[in-house]
Formats: structure tokens, sequence, C-alpha cells
């Protein structure tokens, strides 16, 4: 059987179903750390968490249930607040906090992303317009 049959057979499979989803694809890393842990660790009960947690991975990407699933992923995502992208894209939230720094509006208290190491800068406030310096 050629690879390409096995990818169209796959994505045949997958129509209507969820797929790995960000809490799915959440659920399998974790249970890889644990895994790891576990080679250190050596708590019995870590490796049957990890197993609940691919487990609960495998049902929701074959889920046809897409309306629950996705209300589920939607609330995880929320709930993961600020560690998000670092969820989502470690790689990108890495590559970001390296190449910006996060500053709030002396006014409004607004977040506003200004580049790093680029000494002092003049920001203006998206928001309401208030200009002030920080130091990059
Ligand atoms: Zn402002």
């Amino acid at each position: 059987m050629a690879s390409g049959d096995w990818q169209r057979k796959a994505v045949e499979w997958l129509r209507g179903r969820q797929g790995p989803d960000d809490l799915a694809v959440f659920c399998v890393n974790l249970a890889i750390v644990l895994v790891v842990v576990n080679l250190f660790a050596r708590v019995g009960a870590l490796g049957w968490v990890a197993l609940a947690l691919v487990a609960y991975a495998m049902f929701r990407i074959q889920s046809k249930n897409l309306g629950s699933r996705s209300r589920e992923n939607a609330a995880f995502l929320k709930a993961l607040g600020p560690a998000r992208p670092w969820v989502q894209n470690p790689r990108a939230a890495w590559r970001e906090l390296r190449t910006y720094r996060h500053v709030r509006c002396t006014s409004c208290k607004q977040k506003v992303r200004v580049p790093r190491g680029k000494g002092k800068l003049r920001v203006t406030c998206p928001k309401c317009g208030t200009k002030f310096e920080v130091k990059a």
C-alpha cells in the first residue's frame, strides 16, 4: 500500500470527526511528559494517568459529536488564559518572548507590544492614544 493511499484513508476516516484539536494534542503531550517523569519518579499511578489521557485524546479525535467537542476545546483554551500560546505553539511563544516586550499603557492599562532591544521607545497607546516612553 502506497503512503498516499494511507493518507487518503486517514483523511476519509477523519471526515466528520473532531480530529486532533488543541485539547487532544495537549493530553497526548502531557501524557508523554508524565511517562518521561515516571521513568525517574517511578510512581505507578502516573502511568495510568498517562494512559487515561491518551485514551481521552483518542476519544476526542474519533468523536463525531463535534458540537460538544468544540465547546470543550473552547473552554479549555479559555481556561489556559495567558498560558495559551505556550500550549498551542511553544516555539512561536518563545520567539515572541525574545522579540517583544509587553508593557501597559500608563493611562488605561491596555497591554501594548513593543520590540525588544531598541532602546528608549515612544509608544502611542492604540486604545486611548496616550503617549509614553518605555525602555525596550
Ligand atoms: Zn491607553
